[in-house]
């Protein structure tokens, strides 16, 4: 399931005309210098087109979109992909569009090899530069998908960013393609203009007929084509129900998070890139609790320099305007690897050489970031966030960085936001159990129980073995949780959730019980939990927690919450 929602609507089915899917002819003889100057006419002719269409004010593009054509001109004007098409049209004797191909089509192996799914996510992208070059060397405009039919469900091969944005949205009810994944900027895409999407099918969708019946539940993931009667009716209804709780949450966007007892949670989201910040504020988001950099990171070949992260940092403070956005410094290991920063194998990786750990080993790496952060700070509203802090000296050596990184940028003359916060993430349960000692030293605390849970239950969060155990409803692990909250509260200081539990609907009301000021979500789940907390009785939760903290196991607790929470 990509994009929530259902549509029913009739089948069209895009095919692309000489895209990366098909076979790549080659040893046509050719005349290198004609081609080699083809090549480059068509990589200027193509990052002109696209600059021309982001500086076009009628194009009325959101900066999300403009983001995504500026990542496709940095494609498309990649020096690497120049060498590596030129290399090929030398030594094969190829045509310019030939060697475009297979340059694409390697590169895209070579992301496709790392199992790193931020790379993975933009193979689709590098796809459309390289459909895009083609298109100019053949003559023929390949990124356009024109749906002329109301109530069109759209199905294609794969969709690329700027496809996405050629669609017009009035048309196309439902998309269903056979690659794709949630974190594409093509998804992102089509989950902000609020489209049904399904993606990812065992079976050969692109079959299916023209104008047949077809319903997409982006909800659960399912399509259904040619459906009986029974399955129309019952997939109507489905619809009305969801369309008519979709316009009611859409109608809350604007209204503040309040408990009906008067109590202001802050709902913010958890995002990976600037371009989800618009999606963010679309979905009534108070600003970014949690901007994960490390997916930056694994999207480069190289540790980005301090200019290359300020221009990140600095996209995403002006996208949010005056929000806060929070920034967390690099949080790789674990699962999380960087091609070209190789972490020697280890035992437990999880309990290794993480986070933190690495920017404390790697001052010059954390320095980069911080300075860059700083910079980008003049901007807006940046937070700095600590990633898995477990003792105080952690805390105390990276504010070292950060006061020296201030104090060099003043010399220097560069301004930065002289009030900048510093805050912690609470996902060791040593530091959740001193809260109140850490408070000394960090202005805000975001408690990421997606970690905090695995370590105090020992239960890896990747391994489905121990999955019973990873469970947020654990009594020993709300104990913890409760305390965290309260310590940082007796030393007024805010603290937040940013884990999966605050998305959880039952989960988040307890969160509320418990004092939290801060949710962060996923942007998609703003408008539910936006719901939640409008409903929610603070006085109440308070209470129910109370109770809660009594209870002696996961199952009790969870049957409790049923019986007693909306
Ligand atoms: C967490 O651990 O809850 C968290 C938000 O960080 P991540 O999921 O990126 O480890
Ligand atoms: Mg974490």
């Amino acid at each position: 399931a990509i994009s929530q929602g259902i549509a029913i609507g009739r089948a069209f089915v895009f095919r692309k005309a000489g895209s990366y899917t098909g076979n790549i002819t080659g040893n046509c003889k050719t005349e290198i210098s004609v081609e080699t100057d083809k090549f480059s006419k068509a990589v200027e002719n193509a990052a002109a087109e696209l600059r021309t269409l982001v500086n076009t004010p009628e194009a009325n593009l959101t900066s999300e979109e403009k983001s995504i054509l500026e990542t496709q001109i940095e494609f498309i004007s990649d020096e690497q992909l120049r060498i590596d098409v030129e290399a090929k049209i030398i030594s094969c004797n190829i045509p310019a569009s030939e060697a475009v191909k297979i340059a694409i089509s390697e590169m895209s192996e070579m992301f496709l090899a790392t199992n790193d799914n931020y790379l993975i996510a933009r193979i689709s992208d590098l796809r459309d530069a390289g459909d895009r070059i083609t298109g100019y060397l053949l003559n023929r405009n390949t990124n356009r998908i024109n749906v002329t039919a109301e109530n069109t469900v759209l199905i294609a091969e794969e969709i690329t960013p700027v496809e996405a944005m050629s669609i017009d949205y009035r048309l196309v009810s439902g998309i269903v393609t056979m690659k794709g994944d949630k974190t594409s900027h093509a998804s992102i895409i089509i989950r902000s203009k609020g489209i049904p999407s399904v993606s990812r099918f065992e079976e050969n969708i692109m079959s299916v007929n023209n104008n047949e019946t077809v319903i997409v539940d982006g909800t659960s993931g399912d399509i259904i084509i040619s459906p009986d009667e029974e399955t129309l009716n019952i997939y109507g209804n489905k619809k009305k129900e969801y369309d008519a709780e979709a316009e009611y949450l859409k109608s809350l966007r604007s209204k503040p998070a309040i408990t009906t007892d008067g109590r202001k949670i802050h709902l913010l989201a958890n995002i990976s890139c600037s371009e989800e910040i618009e999606f963010m504020v679309k979905n009534g988001g108070e600003g970014v609790g949690l901007l994960r950099t490390e997916l930056f990171f694994m999207a480069q070949n190289e540790f980005p320099s301090e200019e290359k992260q300020y221009g990140f940092y600095v996209q995403a403070a002006i996208a949010a305007g005056k929000k806060p956005v929070s920034i967390r410094t690099l949080d790789i290991g674990g699962d999380k690897q960087l091609p070209y920063f190789p972490i020697p194998p280890e035992d437990n990786p999880f309990l290794g050489y993480r986070a933190i750990r690495i920017s404390l080993d790697r001052k010059e790496i954390f320095t980069t970031q911080i300075r860059a952060l700083l910079r980008a700070s003049a901007y807006g509203n940046i937070r700095i966030l600590l990633p898995m802090i477990s003792n105080i000296d952690e805390i105390r050596e990276a504010r070292a960085i950060i006061s020296k990184a201030r104090a060099d940028l003043s010399q220097s003359g560069i301004s930065f936001n002289n009030s900048i916060e510093t805050g912690i993430m609470i996902e060791v349960p040593s530091a959740a159990i001193m809260t109140d000692i850490l408070a000394n030293e960090a202005d805000f605390f975001s408690i990421g129980t997606n970690d905090l849970i695995q370590y105090s239950m020992a239960a890896d969060r990747m391994n489905s073995k121990v999955a019973p155990l990873y469970d947020h409803f654990n009594p020993g692990f709300l104990r913890l949780l409760e305390t965290s909250i309260s310590q940082a509260h007796k030393c007024n200081k805010p603290v937040g959730v940013c884990g999966e539990m605050a998305a959880d609907p039952v989960a988040a009301q307890l969160l509320i019980g418990m004092g939290i000021d801060e949710l962060s979500v996923a942007p998609a789940m703003l408008p539910v939990i936006k719901n939640i907390t409008l409903h929610a009785n603070y006085r109440r939760a308070k209470e129910i927690c109370g109770k809660v903290l009594q209870i002696d196991s996961s199952n009790c607790i969870r049957e409790f919450l049923k019986k007693e929470l909306i």
